[in-house]
């Protein structure tokens, strides 16, 4: 929805035609965080150390190097790549206390029909249930915080996902927090019910839209500043 928003010729290439994309140096290294960060929670309580977490850092990548093997040509100095690892890891702990909570849910595969046409679906990186019943939703994020007047762009996806709880659960999350382990930053916010309604809107009406294009085989082209990281450039209309 967030590519067919930003630029509906890049959703085409990617949720339709589905062209191959080569590996993103950013993405692979948000996707072995995020996997350490998931393990870590397996441990008891006690275990979840920043030395721990560091000790999971070689079988992950090496696990990470077996499904995408081309990482090999793209981390081309292990010692750098393994460093910014650990400074994430770094920052994370210092956003967080492992040790402190019991996470409910990590990887929570969230789905719902939100209409007749339009199904829905996501994964959570982490929903904590407190022995209270207040449900919190994080999420990693291996990049910096949003500069100030982005926050409700970036939190936009965990609405997705209270929205998804809240219907599928009758549960309404107390808070949703993006952890930012680029510049150690958090946003928080408490989501109430109108808010969860008018992503629900907002989902409907991208749906549609989707779906207009669809039948209409008509995805334009949405020029940005997002064209120059766009691995579709050279094939695109807008710029041949
Ligand atoms: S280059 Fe720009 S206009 Fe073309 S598909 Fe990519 S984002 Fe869209």
């Amino acid at each position: 929805m967030n590519d067919f928003t930003n630029c509906p010729q890049l959703y085409k290439y990617r949720a339709v035609d589905q062209l191959p994309e080569p590996a993103s140096i950013d993405a692979e290294r948000g996707k072995l965080i995020h996997a350490i960060l998931e393990d870590l929670f397996e441990l008891p309580a006690g275990e979840r150390t920043f030395e721990s977490a560091t000790e999971l850092l070689p079988r992950k990548w090496q696990e990470q190097l077996a499904s995408t093997p081309e990482l090999a040509t793209l981390v081309l100095d292990e010692k750098e790549w393994f460093d910014r690892a650990q400074s994430l890891l770094t920052n994370y702990f210092i956003l967080e206390n492992p040790v402190a909570f019991e996470p409910s849910f990590r990887e929570l595969h969230l789905e719902r029909d939100i209409s007749e046409e339009i199904y829905l679906h996501g994964y959570v990186d982490r929903l904590d249930i407190a022995p209270t019943g207040e449900v919190r939703i994080v999420d990693y994020k291996t990049g910096k915080s949003p500069k100030p007047g982005w926050e409700e762009k970036a939190l936009f996806q965990l609405r997705v996902y209270a929205l998804l709880y809240w219907r599928n659960q009758g549960v309404l999350p107390h808070l949703l927090q993006l952890l930012y382990l680029g510049d150690t930053k958090t946003i928080k916010s408490v989501p109430t019910e109108s808010q969860l309604l008018s992503t629900e809107r907002i989902l409907n009406a991208i749906g549609a839209e989707i779906l207009t294009a669809l039948e209409s085989d008509h995805f334009p082209t949405k020029k940005s500043r997002l064209c120059d990281w766009c691995f579709f450039k050279a094939i695109c209309p807008a710029h041949n």
